[in-house]
């Protein structure tokens, strides 16, 4: 075939191939061009999931009569005109193809009034335009409506692709709400078939903006929600997460704005997991709405057909404020209150919520309902050891209260109920630490509680040089697959700062020599096999991210295995040690595993419990 210049249709029909993938990325131009005009409200109308129809309605400031056909051509754009302007973007859109793509494959119709236009102007085109096209006088407030209609009449193949209106719908939605958190100024609303979906007013201050918050990401998003407002080295993150204990089962919570942008990116996440997930059951997700502001010279936009991905100059610095800010946030937390308040419902046992654990309704309780992965794993780790050692590791520290033969200490005996975690009363069911304090009943989860004492005294341990480690009396040969033994094997050095000696015994074998004390009675050869499992996993590539993580899923993997197990008896000194470690532990609200460990009973909600009044 002669080489040869393609037709425009085709050439944009090329693009609508990266641009428009289905009606929401179709939503999601039409949508940015209302914003980058300066609109105040937004109104979408869809029909059949937006295959039929995507209207989008704007008060912006209109498209003039003889620029109408001029935003319907390729590379044309009222937003850039040099280098320096695509090198420091203010605005949503900035390539100029967004129309022309979405033309090309569907009915497009604009109607458009200028602010300092007598009435408004009209154009239509199926595919395309003919000639100057049919600009026609319409009657329009000022701002601008866009139709299109009949999405990819003329390229069959690809609306095969196009899954369920309610699939599509749901994709819209999504884009939708993204882009009503990163203008919440902007009034917008969304009907599918003339059925309102959703109604935000613009938001004109913090409850306003809060209304608007919740509409989108719920209520319990709202009730785990933790402000943060944090500026380093010129980028500043603003925002809120939810406290670990409230995840979620797949990354549908998570909102990143970058100047502005919704957008993904794998650096972000990975900074925001490693920050949040430290409290977190691997299969579970965090929830975040935050917005990083930098100078747009530092970040570029333009390398993805979509936008909806970037490219930080100083990728590194990135990360690190990220996951600086998130866990300087956190560790200010301790201690949260009313998280662990658990509320009597005044009619016990009838309402449907209480389905899971009769009379008890609590954010903790939903939360660990929500994740069942954890009961499976509790039990599967319930042994019978490990107490002895924890004892014998706090009096070294120095952290007991209790004296060296087991005796209360005078201050305990005088029942004083001071101590955030109150004192112990009583163990429950060889789980739960019954304890009082002085608002009330406080409950711990022993296992889960002690878990996350370890996990913490570990990594201060590691700050401080490295954690200590044990001979073992005779070396433990463990047998792997050989690249599970060579990726172990080159790991050597971090696993020896984490108080894990090993060598390699064979081509598929590794032998340990060493292990952290904690770990003296365990079942080392499963941890090392754990261990080389997880090595297998895919992990993005950031300078320092590689070693400490690997060192951190280690560390929990010690302390879950180290905590102690079920149906372990504990005595009173043994509980109290335990409680005053909490208070003294940081994050220690949760769980490795992002499980609350313990949860307060107020007085009064007892009190109502038995309908008595005080
Ligand atoms: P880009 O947004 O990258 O500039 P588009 O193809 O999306 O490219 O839009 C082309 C141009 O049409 C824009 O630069 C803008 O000048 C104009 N335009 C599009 N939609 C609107 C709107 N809703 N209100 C005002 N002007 C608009
Ligand atoms: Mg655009």
């Amino acid at each position: 075939m002669p080489i040869q210049l393609l037709p425009d249709i085709l050439i944009n029909q090329i693009a609508a191939g990266e641009v428009v993938e289905r009606p929401a990325a179709v939503l999601k131009e039409l949508v940015e061009n209302s914003i980058d005009a300066g609109a105040r409200k937004i109104e979408v109308d869809l029909e059949q999931g937006g295959q039929r129809l995507i209207r989008v309605r704007d008060d912006g400031a209109g498209i003039p009569r003889d620029e109408l056909s001029l935003a319907l051509s390729r590379h044309a754009t009222g937003k850039i005109t040099s280098l320096q302007d695509l090198e420091a973007i203010g605005t949503l859109g900035f390539r100029g193809e967004a129309l022309p793509s979405i033309l090309s494959v569907s009915r497009m119709s604009i109607c458009s009034r200028a602010a300092d236009a007598e009435h408004a102007w009209k154009i239509e085109g199926s595919g395309e335009i003919a000639g100057d096209g049919e600009i026609q006088p319409a009657a329009h407030p000022f701002g601008t409506s866009i139709e299109v209609r009949d999405l990819f009449f003329n390229t069959p193949a690809r609306r095969k692709f196009l899954k369920s209106p309610a699939t599509e719908l749901r994709h819209s939605d999504q884009w939708l709400k993204k882009l009503a958190l990163a203008r919440p100024e902007v009034a917008i609303s969304l009907r599918h078939e003339g059925r309102r979906l959703f109604d935000l007013a613009a938001a004109v201050d913090e409850t306003s903006r809060d209304v608007r918050v919740a509409a989108i990401c719920g209520d319990e998003f709202m009730s785990h929600r933790v402000a943060l407002d944090q500026s380093r080295l010129g980028m500043r993150l603003s925002g809120w997460f939810a406290r670990p204990s409230f995840s979620r089962a797949s990354t549908d919570l998570q909102y990143f704005f970058v100047n502005g942008r919704s957008v993904r990116d794998r650096l972000v996440a990975f900074a925001l997991r490693r920050a949040l997930a430290d409290a977190m059951h691997s299969t579970r997700h965090p929830a975040f709405v935050l917005y990083l502001e930098l100078d747009p010279m530092s970040v570029d936009v333009n390398v993805h057909p979509q936008k909806t991905e970037v490219r930080f100059r100083e990728s590194g610095q990135v990360h690190d404020f990220l996951f600086g800010a998130v866990q300087q946030c956190l560790r200010d937390l301790r201690p949260s209150e009313d998280q662990h308040q658990v509320r009597f419902s005044s009619t016990p046992l009838s309402s449907s919520d209480h389905s899971r654990s009769p009379g008890l309704s609590s954010s903790n309780w939903g939360s660990r309902a929500q994740s069942p992965s954890w009961q499976v794993r509790e039990q599967a780790g319930f042994q019978q050891t490990g107490w002895a050692l924890m004892q014998a590791e706090q009096q070294r520290l120095g952290s007991a209260e209790e004296s060296a033969d087991g005796r209360v200490s005078p201050e305990m005996q005088h029942g004083e109920t001071d101590h955030a975690l109150g004192r112990a009363l009583a163990q429950l069911h060889g789980v739960f630490i019954l304890a009082q304090n002085a608002r009330g009943l406080v409950l711990v989860d022993a296992h889960a509680a002690h878990e996350r004492v370890l996990y913490e005294r570990m990594k201060k341990d590691l700050s401080a040089g490295a954690i200590p480690s044990q001979t073992l009396l005779s070396p433990e040969a463990i047998s792997l697959n050989e690249d599970a033994a060579d990726e172990l094997e080159s790991r050597k050095e971090a696993l020896a700062l984490l108080g894990l000696d090993i060598d390699r015994g064979g081509p598929a074998t590794i032998v340990v020599r060493a292990v952290p004390p904690i770990l003296a009675r365990e079942d080392v050869s499963s941890l090392v096999a754990s261990l080389a499992r997880e090595d297998g996993r895919e992990k993005p590539h950031v300078h320092l991210g590689e070693v400490l993580d690997t060192q951190s899923r280690v560390l929990a993997d010690v302390a879950c295995r180290a905590a102690i197990k079920a149906n372990r008896h504990l005595t009173l000194p043994e509980m109290d040690g335990l409680l005053r470690d909490m208070e003294r532990t940081e994050l220690a609200d949760q769980c490795n595993h992002g499980r609350p460990t313990w949860v307060q009973l107020e007085m009064a909600e007892l009190d109502r419990l038995f309908l008595r009044g005080r």
